[in-house]
């Protein structure tokens, strides 16, 4: 049995940050990972992926991109690179290949079974990932079984689907860019739109990033919003990262062909049951759009930045569809495939203390559990709306690395 004080479980970039806080608060301790640094970016993602955030917001504590494109969006490869070389930056005390089984309370601390040996310490932080297992709704499986169903975990490109035509579901980030993706590969494509948050790629000449991290909109923390519950159920970002800057929406992929229909909401007998929401959910998407640009008007005229940005940009709101049907038969439409980009949940069959809610999510305050000494890092919202993304992690980790070291003085 090895001991240590803290183990933090996975290595990405929430374990590195953390990894990196507690080293610098003096606090000995070891990430575990299953797989390498940066797995998830490595295995679950698609070829031709690239961030939705500009490579300037790529930062992690003590460390940032530093390359001649501050405003391009990197590619897989990029992401393992700069992770893997953050590891390094710091000597992070990674074990790759290393599964943790069981996390069990054990002599006022908490003792890590893992496939390569078991190690005991006073705390230990979860950072296995907010998008961790891909949600599949119940009745994909009334679906015929010849009929393929991938996640985009599993979804490489779009060669790996059959020809013929592809359902995908969803319409946030993943679903947007798979759906223009595989359209562009000449089969047709039918997207099931849910809640979704409608965004351009650019407002007046600056990123739609840049102006929500000018404006604070990333670091609203949960103190500052009416009802976290709700601030942590938005859909995410209908955005992607292209060199050509472009706005992925839906309006742009029904220019390109793609047919919209309303949510997914059942199966039966090789057809599809749609919801008649479409336009409820686009007016919906459409109205939180219309206020953001008010905002960012407003912020631009308050803080004189007028003179610097383009004009004011009016937006064009979504168009209804002249019909969207609310029945599709799979066979006869020569669907083959179906992709579900309907988001995810986690997972924690290891852990073995009970501190799970009702719906299986870790309970916490900010990352803080009611189990002394028990820490969860990397959850959507965790502590600031952008708690789970490579640029919000940072402050997290400072803050629970400082937690954490002060409740190991005091247990000591
Ligand atoms: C398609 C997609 C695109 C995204 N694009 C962006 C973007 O553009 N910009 C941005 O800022 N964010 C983006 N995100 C969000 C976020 O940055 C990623 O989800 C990121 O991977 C989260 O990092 P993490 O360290 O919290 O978790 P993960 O990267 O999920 O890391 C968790 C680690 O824990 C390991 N692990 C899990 N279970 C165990 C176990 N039992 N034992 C040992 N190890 C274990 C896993 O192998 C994994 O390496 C994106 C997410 C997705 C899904």
């Amino acid at each position: 049995m090895r001991r240590t004080e803290a183990i933090v479980i996975g290595g990405g970039q929430a374990g590195l940050a953390m990894s990196r806080c507690l080293a610098e608060s003096g606090v000995d301790h070891v990430v575990l990972e299953r797989g390498r640094v940066a797995e998830r970016w490595r295995s679950e993602r698609w070829d031709s992926l690239r961030l939705l955030t500009p490579n300037w917001q790529t930062r992690l504590p003590g460390f940032r991109y530093r390359g001649p494109d501050p405003d391009g969006y990197m590619q897989m490869g990029e992401v393992v690179d700069f992770l893997e070389r953050y590891a390094r930056s710091f000597a992070a005390p990674v074990e790759e290949g290393t599964t943790v089984l069981a996390v069990e309370p054990a002599d006022g601390g908490y003792r890590v079974a893992t496939d390569r040996g078991d190690w005991t310490a006073p705390s230990v932080v979860v950072a296995t990932g907010h998008c961790d297992t891909p949600v599949v709704p119940a009745f994909a499986g009334g679906l015929p079984d010849d009929v393929v169903q991938v996640v985009p975990t599993r979804y490489r490109n779009p060669g790996h689907l059959p020809a013929g035509g592809v359902l995908v579901v969803g319409a946030s980030a993943s679903g947007v860019q798979l759906a223009d993706e595989i359209h562009a590969s000449g089969r047709p494509v039918t997207l099931a739109v849910g809640r979704h948050t409608r965004l351009p790629r650019v407002y007046r000449g600056r990123d739609i990033l840049w102006w929500l991290d000018a404006m604070g909109v990333f670091d609203e923390s949960v103190e500052d919003v009416f009802d976290p519950k709700i601030s942590r159920s938005q859909p995410s970002l209908q955005l992607v990262g292209r060199p050509d800057r472009a706005t992925l929406d839906l309006p742009a992929l029904r220019e390109r062909g793609v047919r919209l229909v309303g949510r997914a909401a059942g199966a039966e007998d090789g057809r599809v049951f749609f919801a008649d929401d479409l336009v409820a959910y686009t007016t919906a998407a459409d109205s939180r759009l219309a206020r953001l640009v008010q905002r960012m008007d407003i912020f631009a005229a308050r803080t004189g930045l007028d003179a610097e940005v383009g004009p004011p940009e009016p937006f064009s709101p979504f168009l209804w569809p002249d019909e969207a049907p609310t029945e599709i038969d799979l066979r006869a439409e020569g669907i083959r495939s179906v992709v579900w980009a309907t988001g995810f949940r986690r997972l924690y069959p290891w852990l073995k203390v009970p501190v799970l809610d009702e719906r299986g999510e870790i309970r916490h305050t900010g990352g803080v559990t009611p189990f002394p000494g028990l820490y969860v890092i990397g959850l959507y919202f965790l502590r600031r709306r952008k708690s789970s993304f490579i640029d919000g992690v940072g402050g997290d980790a400072m803050e629970l690395a400082a937690h954490l070291a002060g409740y190991l003085r005091l247990a000591a």
